[in-house]
């Protein structure tokens, strides 16, 4: 389990907010914007999620166990918090019996979130397995581009290198999972950094992945920093 001192980096928008990400483990992380908090698939495996700031907002990408955890949900929420996720953890979420507003949706769909001072607004993208691997079938589960004023991030949810991830081109950052069967391999993981161009890379998701090793295939690429984050 991480301790509570995370690696946090921050980024500035147009309009003066600072957008901090806070990276827990895995896909766990949490946005602040302002004072506004964003937890992404926070699951009690990787911390306790009892000590960090409760969520405004939490988004949930699929009802895997290393993205949806129950326990963590109920540890970041308040009756105040919002939830956007897909259809399918809709349905876990309602075994929780909690009236929180609930926002499914699709892949494509959007939705616009009031935070005081900010431009906001989340597009569900989809993420899926391309190669032989199914253990995310197309159309079930969700990735999000959060647009925060003038910033772009890529939350990818469980995906290998779709070719809808070059509709995502030019962004300021981009998460990306790389740890087959899963996810990405390395050779795919290059691919999808070459298809987006990010001004910011960060592989999430790595489980066993040599990081030396994609480090170096990455190096290669002109316009994109890599940032390791020990996801
Ligand atoms: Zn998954
Ligand atoms: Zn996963």
């Amino acid at each position: 389990m991480k301790p509570t001192n995370l690696k946090t980096d921050e980024f500035t928008t147009s309009k003066g907010n600072i957008v901090k990400v806070n990276f827990i483990k895995h896909a766990s992380l949490f946005f602040e914007i302002n004072n506004y908090v964003i937890h992404v698939d926070p699951v009690s495996e990787f911390a306790d999620f009892s000590v960090f700031p409760k969520a405004d907002l939490i988004l949930l990408t699929h009802d895997h166990y290393d993205h949806y955890d129950a326990n963590a949900v109920k540890a970041v929420l308040t009756e105040k918090t919002a939830v956007v996720c897909s259809a399918e953890v809709e349905t876990a979420l309602k075994a929780l019996d909690i009236t929180n507003s609930v926002n499914v949706l699709k892949n494509g769909e959007t939705t616009e979130i009031s935070i005081p001072a900010v431009e906001f607004s989340i597009l569900a993208v989809p993420a899926y397995n391309t190669t032989q691997t199914q253990f995310h079938p197309k159309g079930r589960d969700n990735g999000y581009v959060l647009t925060i004023d003038d910033i772009k991030f890529y939350i990818p949810g469980d995906c290998e290198d779709m070719p809808e991830l070059a509709e995502h081109q030019d962004y300021d950052v981009v998460f990306l999972p790389v740890n087959q069967p899963y996810t990405m391999t390395i050779d795919q993981c290059v691919n999808a950094v070459q298809m987006m161009q990010p001004k910011v890379f960060y592989p999430i998701h790595c489980g066993d992945t040599d990081m030396n090793v994609l480090m170096d295939r990455l190096k290669d690429i002109t316009g994109t920093e890599v940032r390791l984050c020990d996801m």
